[in-house]
C-alpha cells in the first residue's frame, strides 16, 4: 500500500486519546466500556472519515448541516452503514428538518421548534433519531445555544412525545471560561433528574479535546473530540 502519512498522524492520536480516556475513567473508578468517544470531523474531509473507519471509528460527529450532508453522502454504503452520525451543531428550524435524513443522533435539541422540525423530518424520511437535550451551563446565554437547566424537563417531555425522535439524555459544552468540572457536575444533575422521568434517557455528551479528563469524572457517556485527533481547524467565524 501507498504511504499514507496523514492516516499515521490519525492514528498516533487516537491512540493518544484512547489512552487519556482508559487513565480518566481508571482514575474515576469507571469502566472503560461506560464512555464512547465520538470523533468530530467537522471541517475535515470525507477521506479523514474513511481513515478514521479503517482505524475502528465508528461514531463520527459534525456540526454544520450543508457539510455533514454532502460528507456522509460521500461514504460508499457500506461505510456509511458502519458508521453512526452524530449531529452536534447548533440547529436552526429551517434546517433541522433535513438533519433528520442522515444523522443518527442529534445532540443540540434546546427549544421547542427544534424539536417539532427535526420530528416533522424524522417523520417525511422515515427515520427515529435519538436526541439529545442541549444544556447551557454557562449561565449567560452566550449565544453557543442550549436551554437552560430549567427549561429541560419540559424539553424532554416534549422529545418523549414526539412522533419519531427518541429521547436518550443530555448534551452540553464546558463555558469557555469557567470551571470545567463544576459544570459537567451541574449537567450530572440535570441528567439525573430527565433520567428521573425517562429511564431510557442515560446518556450525558460532555468533554472535549481540552476537557475530556473532567467529563470522564463528571459521569460523561459520550465524549466529543475533534482537534485532539484530526488537528487544528481553521478558527470560527
Ligand atoms: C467542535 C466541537 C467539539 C470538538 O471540539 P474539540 O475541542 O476540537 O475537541 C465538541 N463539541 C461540539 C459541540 C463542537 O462543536
Amino acid at each position: 500500500m501507498a504511504p499514507d502519512p496523514r492516516a499515521d498522524e490519525l492514528a498516533i492520536n487516537l491512540a493518544a486519546v484512547q489512552e487519556r480516556i482508559a487513565a480518566a475513567c481508571a482514575s474515576a473508578g469507571r469502566d472503560r466500556g461506560e464512555v464512547s468517544l465520538i470523533v468530530v470531523t467537522k471541517f475535515f474531509p470525507a477521506q479523514d472519515v474513511l481513515r478514521l473507519h479503517a482505524l475502528g471509528v465508528r461514531d463520527i460527529g459534525e456540526s454544520r448541516d450543508q457539510e455533514a450532508a454532502a460528507k456522509v453522502a460521500d461514504l460508499a454504503p457500506d461505510v456509511r452503514a458502519d458508521l453512526r452520525v452524530h449531529f452536534i451543531g447548533q440547529l436552526q428550524s429551517n434546517k433541522a428538518p433535513h438533519v433528520s435524513a442522515y444523522a443518527d443522533v442529534v445532540h443540540s435539541v434546546d427549544r421547542a421548534k427544534i424539536v417539532a422540525a427535526l420530528d416533522r423530518g424524522a417523520v417525511a424520511h422515515e427515520r427515529a433519531p435519538q436526541v439529545l437535550v442541549q444544556v447551557d451551563l454557562s449561565g449567560d446565554d452566550a449565544g453557543r445555544g442550549g436551554a437552560s437547566p430549567d427549561q429541560v424537563a419540559g424539553l424532554a417531555d416534549r422529545i418523549a412525545a414526539s412522533h419519531a425522535l427518541r429521547l436518550r439524555g443530555v448534551m452540553a459544552v464546558a463555558p469557555l471560561d469557567g470551571d470545567a468540572g463544576a459544570a459537567f457536575a451541574r449537567l450530572r444533575e440535570v441528567a439525573a433528574d430527565v433520567r428521573a422521568h425517562h429511564p431510557d434517557a442515560t446518556w450525558i455528551s460532555a468533554g472535549m479535546s481540552g476537557d475530556l479528563e473532567s467529563a470522564v469524572a463528571a459521569g460523561a457517556t459520550h465524549l466529543r473530540v475533534g482537534s485532539a485527533i484530526l488537528g487544528s481547524r481553521p478558527p470560527r467565524r
